[in-house]
């Protein structure tokens, strides 16, 4: 490790330790660090939202419409242009304020027809799907002999030549957790799957979908290429197909497979993220980021990834313009274009406004599905933590725990914490989220209404209150150097 980050690293671990005595002995006394953070009228117009939002089916319905309405949204796709025109509508409709649209560049990537087969020794279709991003085969397909690898680990160990003229088939299945977790293991195939096959001579690669389920439903998701390396197709296949694939190579006999793919990439175009407030009553140049990702994939409709988030970021900020007293700062909702394939939106957002980063005073975003919210995590300086313990009171009787104080942002607003925006994470129970995760079954019949209120619910109170938080809550906490 460098110095220079080791003595980072130092620094901020004695800040810590300085710091966390004084904030386990408030914490001790929720009472007491209650009053000391907010007022008993700012607390009571929190609880007053907090039950409004669990007797409202606003974001449902805006989820109703935005899935049966528009649909899929992929980056650059018509229906991604019907979006950002929904989303103004909705938002003027709303009584929203300073509802306008930033444009953003998106790549926009067209999915074709795909087929996977294995042709002998057992001849039979798989279902499946092109990643997002994948190039074509040659028309006829890419007919080729098939190895089997669980992930990148097992890859780069052995024999690097047995991939040369083969198809390459990654065959490590996502674990089922609460918190999401096995996402992040098994994703990263998905991603750099192409990248490594094709660095070893293979000529195109097969993944078991990211998900949980035992649908005959297959995930899409982002893939990338490395310009150092050919670029060859890339295509999912369902976990019952993965099975089966399986069961056939375990016989020891020569699997031989063919994969076909008519998907592109068509010229970057235009999209944009979708802004709306309710402006503060003191401070109103000073803003809380309430973000969701408006694209979606083209499978299903996005309803849990990510309309749920749309939905839940909007009614919180409508409820909270509605109640008897507005907070002292504005509430931004930033519905931002093209997450899932690039982060365009997120990025445009934090260049275009990293001049006035320092107005930012809290962010937050749901992109993790409109289910039971389970924890709260914070990214602020210690000092700050008092006032994120009296937030967190006020979920407690919603079930909430307080899981500590390494948020990210999440993908989008992320974006903004390395510009010091303090931000919170609030997890959902994701057991079931990757059954649906970016397959033809993310629709609106899976979402839950009462669920659906309660993330509003917690969104609504920590906006708020940290909206109306007479001091703020500082900047963010910054990883420490890597
Ligand atoms: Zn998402
Ligand atoms: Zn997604």
């Amino acid at each position: 490790m460098p110095s220079r980050s080791a003595r980072r690293l130092l620094v901020l671990f004695a800040v810590i330790a300085l710091a966390l005595p004084a904030a386990r002995a408030r914490a001790a006394s929720p009472a007491a660090t209650t009053s000391r953070a907010f007022s008993e009228a700012q607390l009571a117009q929190a609880r007053q939202l907090r039950e409004r939002a669990l007797a409202d089916d606003r974001a449902y319905e805006l989820l109703r419409s935005l899935t049966s309405q528009v649909g899929p949204r992929p980056a650059g796709s018509a229906g991604d242009a019907r979006a950002v025109a929904w989303a103004l509508e909705r938002m003027r409709a709303l009584g929203f304020a300073n509802v306008h649209a930033e444009p953003v560049t998106v790549p926009h990537w067209v999915r074709g027809e795909c087929s996977v087969e294995t042709v002998s020794p057992w001849p039979q279709r798989l279902a499946a799907e092109a990643l997002g991003g994948s190039i074509a085969t040659p028309d006829g397909g890419i007919e080729a002999d098939v190895v089997a690898v669980t992930n990148l680990d097992e890859m780069a160990q052995g024999d690097s030549t047995r991939f040369a003229g083969r198809i390459v088939f990654f065959s490590g299945r996502m674990e089922r957790a609460r918190d999401g977790s096995g996402y992040g293991r098994a994703v990263t195939v998905r991603g750099r799957g192409a990248i490594e096959a094709a660095r070893r001579g293979a000529l195109a690669v097969v993944i078991r979908s990211v998900g949980t389920d035992r649908n005959r439903l297959p995930h899409t998701g982002a893939m990338r290429y490395d310009p150092a390396f050919t670029r060859i197709p890339a295509v999912a296949i369902s976990n019952p197909d993965a099975d089966l694939l399986q069961d056939q190579l375990a016989t020891g006999r020569t699997v031989r497979m063919r994969v076909r793919n008519t998907s592109r990439m068509a010229d970057s175009t235009q999209s944009a993220n979708v802004i709306g407030e309710i402006p503060g009553r003191e401070k109103p140049g000073e803003v809380v980021v309430l973000g969701a990702h408006l694209d979606s994939w083209d499978l299903g409709t996005g309803a849990h990834d990510d309309g749920a988030g749309v939905a839940i970021m909007t009614a919180a900020a409508r409820l909270i313009g509605d109640a008897p007293q507005r907070p002292r700062r504005t509430i931004r909702v930033v519905l931002f274009a093209n997450e899932e394939f690039g982060l365009s939106g997120a990025r445009a957002y934090a260049q275009v406004h990293a001049s006035e980063a320092a107005r930012h005073v809290f962010g937050m975003e749901s992109d993790l599905g409109a289910f039971l919210p389970l924890g709260l995590r914070s990214r602020v300086t210690p000092e700050y933590l008092p006032a994120i313990h009296a937030m967190h009171s006020l979920l407690v009787p919603l079930g909430v725990e307080y899981r500590g104080n390494d948020a990210s942002g999440d993908a989008d607003v992320g974006q903004l914490v390395p510009l010091g925006v303090p931000v919170c994470d609030l997890d959902t129970d994701a057991s079931d989220y990757f059954d649906l995760h970016h397959t033809a079954n993310d629709t609106f019949d899976k979402v839950d209404p009462l669920l659906i209120r309660r993330n509003v619910a917690c969104y609504a109170v920590l906006a708020w209150l940290a909206a109306d938080l007479e001091g703020g809550l500082g900047r963010a906490l910054q990883a420490p150097a890597r």
